[in-house]
């Protein structure tokens, strides 16, 4: 069996997924653009950083797919004691075990310290695009020091990782090293049998994962608890522990049985949500009525497209309603180039101020927290900020305080569509516009901007939607 660092960060961030990757029972789906441009980012990164900082880094030169050669060429370097390796590959192999083992850190760095060839070693470089040092990164920085304690016969005493702006990290691997082996052993025995793991839907993880498709199939098919909102990979296992393993069972359970275990809250939103999905139909959670979700003479609804690796905000989406006469008015502040962010900020300024008492509904916390960083950035006067700050209304806020509903999760898409509303491009997702607008600076093809402002109306639209629904739920139930 061959197990390679891609495969153990798999394993890492779901067992499921590396299993799949490895025996590939089907075909994977196609890769989503979005996850093409984290990785050609990452990539970019990784090759501006050697070209910069490790100019002399010397690499092999055979083909990745002949990674055997290029381990043996690696070595060779080591051997001959060249200060920096580049995209070399480090191998070992267990016969006993039938096992090899294999990693491709981005540089090795040359040491003082005794190895096989001398009295020198190597140590490990990982360059990530991240800001912070996460636990999956030290991971694997545990994995090649591994590997290098085998190759080179001598435990590097630390590794490094080089993050964005390069920064530079130091892995402790006193700390690491255990934990990779354990995460090793259980990778290596989950893929050593051909029955997948189960399937645990998780947005954090799945959802740029080439196999959602299938996972989600097998999911809905064995009406999995993971698909009920709330239900996270801790609270599974402890049901699991009550035998609670359906919609049905945790809807009728003992609230005196599960209590101990989740506390009151908790239970009491799980088994709503589980009746919820069952019933098919919205609850109470509370009867909180926010003063300003009361129908006022003008409303406005805000939603933002940004580009995160340029730090710019390129759309600023605004509704304008008239409550009285149903009139809708559509703003699209779009900054066609990055340098008209500051003049699509003032446009906006402009926009709200034509009603300063009008609420601002948006559906997460990005908006207000990017007013605040385009005020900051702008040079807005303290005063202007807060009140535009007190008018903005969380309709996500208040939504999860205030109902229960019947979707498998609370994105404004999910229950805007169990409300009724459609998109008008299905399919289409805030990821895909940051594609598109990236897209658009390259070929200036103006249906891509068309497509992101269409896209940008229907969510402020179905911010409305949503909102009008919401009051006229917490009235009912007054
Ligand atoms: S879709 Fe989710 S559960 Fe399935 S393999 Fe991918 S990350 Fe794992």
């Amino acid at each position: 069996m061959l197990l390679t660092d891609g495969l153990l960060l798999d394993y890492r961030r779901c067992a499921r997924r590396a299993h799949l990757n490895f025996y590939e029972p089907l075909e994977k789906q196609p890769e989503k653009d979005f996850l093409t441009k984290l990785r050609q980012e990452s990539a970019a990164h990784v090759k501006y950083v050697l070209e910069n900082f490790y100019p002399d880094a010397q690499h092999p030169h055979s083909p990745e797919q002949d990674f055997i050669t290029r381990a043996r060429e690696t070595e060779q370097l080591m051997e001959e004691g060249v200060e920096f390796i580049s995209n070399g590959n480090l191998l070992f192999e267990d016969s006993s075990k039938g096992i090899t083992l294999l990693g491709s850190p981005h540089l090795l760095i040359k040491v003082v310290g005794d190895s096989i060839w001398g009295d020198w070693s190597y140590i490990s470089i990982n360059i990530q695009l991240g800001r912070r040092p996460k636990p999956e990164y030290k991971l694997i920085a545990g994995y090649y020091a591994y590997l290098l304690s085998k190759v080179q016969q001598k435990l590097p005493d630390h590794a490094q990782i080089i993050l964005r702006r390069n920064n530079h990290h130091r892995v402790n691997l006193s700390e690491w090293l255990p934990r990779m082996e354990k995460a090793l052993l259980e990778c290596l025995a989950v893929l050593s049998i051909s029955q997948e793991p189960e399937v645990f839907i998780s947005r954090q993880h799945c959802s740029l994962c080439h196999w959602y498709t299938h996972c989600y199939y097998v999911a809905q098919r064995q009406k999995h608890l993971s698909l009920v909102p709330g239900i996270t990979p801790s609270r599974y296992k402890s049901l699991q522990s009550l035998g609670l393993s359906t919609l049905d069972s945790l809807a009728g359970a003992s609230t005196s049985v599960l209590e101990p275990v989740f506390g009151t809250q908790v239970v009491h939103s799980l088994k709503l949500q589980a009746q919820s999905l069952l019933e098919k139909r919205a609850f109470i959670k509370s009867n909180y009525l926010h003063p300003l979700l009361l129908t006022a003479p003008w409303e406005f609804y805000f939603d933002i497209e940004a580009e995160p690796e340029m730090d710019l905000e390129y759309l600023l989406g605004v509704l304008l309603v008239n409550t009285k006469t149903k009139e809708l008015k559509y703003y699209r502040l779009l900054a066609e180039d990055p340098q008209q962010e500051a003049l699509i900020w003032m446009q906006f300024l402009k926009v709200i101020d034509q009603f300063p008492t009008a609420p601002i509904f948006h559906y997460s916390e990005y908006e207000p927290e990017t007013l605040k960083k385009l005020a900051h950035r702008y040079k807005s006067p303290t005063r202007l900020l807060d009140a535009l700050l007190n008018r903005c209304v969380d309709l996500h806020r208040l939504v999860t305080r205030t109902v229960i509903m019947p979707v498998e999760s609370y994105s404004l898409k999910s229950l805007a569509n169990w409300l009724g509303f459609f998109w008008r491009d299905p399919g289409m997702s805030g990821d895909q516009c940051v594609c598109w607008y990236d897209d658009w600076l390259k070929t200036r093809e103006r249906s891509l901007l068309d497509s992101i402002v269409r896209y940008n109306e229907d969510d402020c639209m179905a911010t409305f939607y949503l909102k009008q629904w919401l009051l006229d739920f917490l009235t009912d139930a007054k």
